[in-house]
């Protein structure tokens, strides 16, 4: 069996799922789907980005060896022959626009992407597993493993073994912002997946050598506008409280039961109806990925 897969391969089978399954829905009464279009990136399991990580996010974040090893313990494996494929499930227009009305609690739609394209998205990590094995790759989704758990952290106040929107940056797909969410080519406002296999594909390269790069106020000082947009005082200029954004999250419930009559959450108010929502605002930095241009390689990550 080839140990190698192209980008093109993988990008298909997460664009002909998304066009395809019927798990891509918003479950109401407008038949459109969650989902309409992905970013797909590559990192390499051997990227020193991941013992980064171990450093900047804490000791319990897995490398993509050890979450491979812990799942496919009869599959022997270096770390250079793995994988992480990372997608971006960016938020369609009509969504956004909905969610930029809210000022308190989501737009419905915001909340059905939450739960019912988050389930996409559980069913997309599956997918690309069972695609990559038919073809003869071992692979695990690190997200839906058992011994995936919250972790509480000094630093971050809960923090987790994997983290898919730094799986995302260590593919080449964005940075982050000062909302802690991840900036895209297509914005802030998406979910992110990922899965990582055992297959050689050609790594996408980083076009940043800082990690927070497509973020205005770590560009030039300016912005600010996910403070304003944050109905917790979760965000402020040293960065976003993890316990107050949950503690919002956990207030979104019952508000979506009520009004919207379904089991549901979210919010994602720091995520639209600002500069970042749909692209990268900071003019270089956009300008130079349009242009293909690749930074000096990165420092360690502060
Ligand atoms: S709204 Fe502005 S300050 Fe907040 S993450 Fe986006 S670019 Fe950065
Ligand atoms: S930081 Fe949390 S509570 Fe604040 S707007 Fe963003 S998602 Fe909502």
């Amino acid at each position: 069996m080839d140990a190698q897969i192209s980008r093109d391969w993988v990008e298909k089978q997460i664009r002909d799922f998304i066009a395809a399954s019927p798990e891509n829905t918003m479950q109401d009464q407008t038949g459109e789907p969650a989902w309409d279009d992905a970013l797909v990136g590559v990192a390499s399991g051997d990227d020193p980005i991941w013992q980064q990580y171990k450093e900047y996010v804490g000791a319990f974040h897995w490398t993509p060896w050890e979450v491979f090893n812990q799942h496919c313990p009869g599959v022997p494996v270096t770390a250079a022959a793995l994988s992480v494929i990372a997608w971006v499930l960016p938020q369609r227009r009509r969504i956004r626009e909905a969610n930029r009305n809210a000022l308190t609690f989501p737009a419905e739609e915001w909340a059905r992407t939450r739960v019912y394209g988050e389930a996409f998205n559980a069913a997309l990590r599956l997918h690309m597993v069972d695609q990559l094995e038919q073809q003869g790759h071992a692979a695990v989704a690190p997200m839906l493993v058992p011994n995936w758990t919250i972790v509480k952290s000094e630093r971050f106040s809960y923090a987790s073994p994997w983290s898919e929107r730094h799986a995302a940056h260590a593919a080449g797909l964005g940075t982050f912002g000062l909302c802690d969410g991840l900036i895209t080519a297509r914005g802030k406002a998406m979910r992110v997946g990922s899965v990582v296999a055992k297959v050689s594909i050609a790594p996408t390269p980083r076009p940043y050598s800082d990690h927070r790069a497509y973020c205005l106020y770590f560009a030039d000082g300016t912005c600010g506008k996910c403070i304003d947009r944050c109905p917790a005082q979760a965000i402020t200029v040293a960065g976003h409280d993890k316990e107050k954004c949950r503690q919002h999250l956990g207030r979104s419930r019952e508000h979506v039961k009520k009004t919207y009559r379904f089991e549901g959450y979210g919010c994602g108010l720091c995520q639209v109806g600002v500069p970042c929502e749909a692209g990268i605002p900071v003019r270089a930095a956009r300008e130079a990925l349009e242009r293909g241009e690749l930074p000096p390689p990165p420092p360690p990550l502060a």
